[in-house]
């Protein structure tokens, strides 16, 4: 992996996010304040304008760039939540120049790690967390067996999915849709909608480029 990577992967990730504006943009208007589309907007945005300056850097700089821009510019629960992400997966990748499966999946479990404990939030909680705690301990373990790219793909998008969907069922006992109680279940989590959105984006530009 290197940081042209990382670049195209942003790219996807803003274009699959603009796509699902209306879903994420609702989800969040029922059981939170609305905002969530515009904040992740922003932060891609933010991104798309540093490419100059993420170019030359390895991935290590590239994400803890990225992830104080973040901070600085999205705002709500999730700049925070996400900015950490991003530090704590350069922070990891420290020393790499070019990280490799197993490399990018310890950094990525570290990035959820990281959200995990500035939300103070885990499993079962109806937040973007049942989505990447799954999905990272996931991929850890289907890289750890040298899954095919294809096959680790679509592994990864089938338990993005289910457990972005299920999180319709859950009472949230974190972010503003705690406030709502039993009154958010029958709701999909717009954090949650939003890393399945963008774990898509990701993998269907890493099985695109590998067919290429
Ligand atoms: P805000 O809630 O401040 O309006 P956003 O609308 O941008 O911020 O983000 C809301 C999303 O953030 C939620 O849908 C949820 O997935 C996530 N979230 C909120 N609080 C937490 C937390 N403590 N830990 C993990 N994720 C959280
Ligand atoms: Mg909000």
């Amino acid at each position: 992996m290197n940081t042209r990577n990382i670049i195209s992967a942003v790219r996807a990730v803003h274009a699959a996010l603009l796509a699902n504006e209306q879903q994420i943009e609702s989800l969040d208007r029922a059981i939170g304040d609305g905002d969530h589309f515009i904040n992740v907007r922003r932060g891609c945005e933010a991104i798309t304008a540093m490419e100059a300056e993420l170019a030359p850097l390895v991935p290590a700089q590239a994400f803890q760039r990225i992830g104080m821009k973040l901070l600085n510019t999205i705002g709500g629960a999730s700049g925070p939540l996400i900015g950490s992400f991003f530090i704590a997966m350069g922070r990891t990748l420290e020393g790499i120049a070019a990280p490799d499966g197993r490399q990018f999946a310890r950094a990525l479990v570290a990035g959820v790690d990281a959200i995990r404990s500035r939300g103070k939030a885990d499993l079962g909680e109806k937040t973007m967390l049942d989505v990447l705690i799954p999905a990272s301990r996931l991929l850890e373990r289907l890289v750890e067996e040298d899954a095919a790219l294809a096959t680790l793909c679509a592994r990864l998008k089938e338990e993005a999915e289910r457990n972005m969907l299920a999180t319709r069922d859950m009472v949230a006992t974190k972010g503003r849709a705690h406030f709502l109680g039993e009154r958010a279940v029958g709701h999909i989590d717009p954090g949650a909608k939003t890393s399945q959105v963008a774990l898509f984006a990701v993998c269907d530009l890493l099985t695109q480029g590998a067919a290429s």
